[in-house]
């Protein structure tokens, strides 16, 4: 073993050739889930920085530890830096993942056992927006929303229609699979009548808002929550913007009331993806991903494939498997081996379980971190398409041959793209 070597190597074989083959995967795999993307080297140094030996329970300037010197001002950057980003009143940056900022803006704006309303999680919604199993649907009476029976739209009339019958006291706007642009000031005027909290999840969309390439829903919302590490390309965290009014409340309900120490580590990394994220590459590099997404989605449906909505606004496509004869599952299952990783998804009114859904879900914010543009999307379908076609053929199975013919394809295509940060 040379001196070269990293320290994780020497230390834990077992655990660094993990690393190293994740490493490698990542590299040569054609990443389609709509949720991940390729932080960049600065933001995983962050992430393994001294930051992460350090307790600094409380808010810069008023920690229960001592030592805080630079934790309080990495903190503040971090914060100062998504204010002036997304154009928020306050921030807290400690949430340790979207699923956690969901719980503490709920702590904060709401009472346990408060009518609450969001988006269903088959229609598009998120579990942490009152699904049953979710906390969220245990501690809160949920209603959901849903899409229009045919247009596969949110429906404001529906929204409305059930918060006049409802009258929740806390609303959600926000998904995890819906292919068309948030309507937040129709939210809001919705939430003003029946005088509903409003927040905004954008857990998916925040590269795309603080790229300019989809609506901030800050001032039409009494709060906003995110992750750090889906469009915006941060590390694994979360985020919640709000109103002043509602500052000390968002704090509170973060830490003490449902965190202990924040991840400092990743509080570094996210200082330095909102850095990124100011600039003018990133705001070329949303616009791509949007352009991307809308150019594959077209290349889908020249190849037969039906899109939920027929198109899309944002990141990803929601593919509807139903008239290809295969499952949403099964094509996931059979892509993967084929060097293409995307998820099952439900499509709208899905006759299928959650489990073995009708669709897939396509997102391309790795891809277009890696340099693809609108000239290799054509390609990607091709792909796409040849990996589905021979499992259908091959009954729900795709043929070993095929499918280490075409994870060869998959891995020369993307030889001539680099993707950022291994
Ligand atoms: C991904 C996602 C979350 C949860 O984020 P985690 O970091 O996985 O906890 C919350 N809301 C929405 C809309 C999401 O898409």
């Amino acid at each position: 073993m040379s001196i070269h070597e990293p320290a994780l190597a020497q230390a834990d074989p077992e655990t660094y050739a993990l690393v190293q083959r994740e490493d490698e995967r990542q590299r040569e795999c054609l990443r389609l889930i709509a949720s991940e993307n390729y932080a960049s080297r600065a933001v995983l140094e962050a992430c393994s920085s001294s930051m992460t030996n350090k307790y600094a329970e409380g808010y810069p300037g008023r920690r229960y530890y001592e030592g805080a010197d630079f934790i309080d001002p990495l903190e503040q950057l971090a914060i100062d830096r998504a204010l002036a980003l997304f154009g928020a009143d306050h921030a807290n940056v400690q949430p340790y993942s979207g699923s956690p900022a969901n719980l503490a803006a709920l702590l904060a704006l709401a009472e346990p056992g408060d009518t609450i309303m969001g988006m269903s999680l088959p229609a598009g919604g998120h579990l942490t927006h009152g699904w049953k199993v979710s906390a969220t649907g245990i501690y809160y009476r949920a209603v959901q929303y849903g899409v229009h029976q045919t247009s596969h739209r949110i429906d404001l009339d529906e929204v409305r229609q059930l918060a006049q019958a409802h009258r929740p006291r806390f609303i959600w706007v926000g998904h995890s699979a819906y292919p068309r642009a948030l309507d937040f000031a129709g939210f809001a005027s919705i939430a003003r009548e029946i005088e509903a909290r409003l927040v905004a999840d954008i857990a998916h969309l925040a590269g795309l808002v603080a790229g300019g390439v989809h609506a901030n829903p800050v001032e039409h919302c009494d709060a906003v929550t995110t992750t750090t590490h889906k469009s915006l390309r941060g590390p694994r965290g979360g985020m919640i913007l709000c109103r002043q009014e509602h500052a000390k409340a968002i704090d509170k309900a973060v830490f003490p009331g449902l965190q202990g120490g924040p991840h400092n580590h990743i509080t570094a990394a996210k200082a330095v993806a909102f850095r990124e994220a100011a600039t003018p590459a990133f705001r070329h590099y949303a616009r791509a991903v949007v352009d991307n997404a809308a150019a594959l989605g077209e290349a889908l449906r020249d190849r037969g494939f039906e899109l939920v909505t027929g198109g899309t606004d944002n990141h990803l496509v929601l593919v509807d498997l139903t008239n290809r004869g295969i499952s949403g599952r099964q094509a996931a299952i059979a892509l993967n081996r084929c060097g293409i990783e995307l998820n099952a998804n439900s499509i709208p009114f899905d006759p299928r379980k959650p489990f073995d859904p009708s669709g897939v879900r396509v997102g391309l914010c790795a891809l277009t971190s890696r340099g693809l543009t609108l000239e290799q999307m054509p390609t990607v379908a091709d792909l796409l398409q040849a990996g589905i076609e021979a499992t259908v053929s091959g009954h729900g199975d795709v043929d070993p041959a095929v499918a280490s013919r075409l994870h060869g394809q998959v891995r020369e295509f993307l030889s001539g793209f680099p993707a950022p940060g291994l």
